[in-house]
């Protein structure tokens, strides 16, 4: 980790482009859509998706969301993902025409999700169930963060999962899964395998992201000002994402 507060803007698509194939990994929260005060009011851009089939068509099909979110979840969004995508962490990672690639989906195991919600209720917290996950949700009762992390940190390793930190979020996923792990799953396969890979994001689960992408010869494009961060080039904020997107 540097402190981050040196790097600037990526060199446009088109410059990247002339020196080779790239992939695209995007966050969604954050990165391709403002943050919003809970998970279901985002309010993406209309055509979104046609935009991103678009990016997608202009990267050879090197394009994939990576988010948090379950994939149906950020299709309840924006409508039907044209392009390929890992939800929840990358414990759901599939190709543009929808094969499940990587190791699959894992559930919630139902004592863990039993107690997340019992602790929701008993902290006034919004509980979040995922395909492949539970979260906990404290952007409305701040001061309950801490308490969440603390807890979620011991039921996670009390069954053998892991606890995933983001902005005023605190979940429950399968151990392997992360977002460099997701990165790294695209790699394998065509028609990611060898792209120069680069991975936009927000978030503290981006880094790992960004990891991912510098190992292999890109690197990551962070959103904001966070300032501990591997990523090699920042954008300030999610309208010029969109801009460097050209969407
Ligand atoms: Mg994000």
């Amino acid at each position: 980790m540097t402190t981050g507060t040196a790097i600037g803007a990526p060199p446009s698509i088109a410059s990247l482009l002339g020196e080779g194939p790239v992939s695209l990994f995007l966050d969604f929260d954050g990165t391709l859509v403002e943050l919003a005060p809970g998970p279901d009011d985002i309010r993406p851009r209309s055509g979104m998706a046609d935009d991103l089939a678009a990016l997608s068509q202009r990267l050879d099909g090197r394009a994939a969301i990576v988010s948090g979110r379950g994939l149906s979840d950020i299709e309840q969004h924006i409508g039907p993902l044209p392009i390929a995508g890992a939800g929840s962490h990358g414990s759901d990672i599939r190709s543009a025409d929808g094969n499940t690639l990587g190791e699959g989906a894992h559930g919630l195991p139902e004592a863990i999700e039993r107690e997340l919600r019992a602790f929701a209720s008993d902290n006034s917290l919004d509980y979040e169930h995922k395909p492949h996950g539970g979260a906990l949700h404290y952007r409305s009762k701040p001061q309950a963060g801490e308490a969440a992390h603390a807890f979620a940190e011991q039921l996670a390793h009390k069954h053998g999962w892991a606890a995933q930190s983001g902005k005023c979020v605190v979940e429950i996923v399968a151990k392997s899964a992360n977002k460099g792990s997701a990165v790294a799953t695209f790699l394998q396969v065509s028609p990611f395998a060898g792209s120069r890979p680069f991975f936009i994001g927000d978030d503290l689960t981006d880094e790992a992201g960004f990891a991912a992408c510098a190992k292999a010869g890109g690197g990551g494009i962070l959103v904001g000002d966070r300032t501990d961060t591997c990523a090699a080039y920042r954008l300030p904020d999610v309208s010029s994402v969109h801009e460097w997107l050209e969407l």
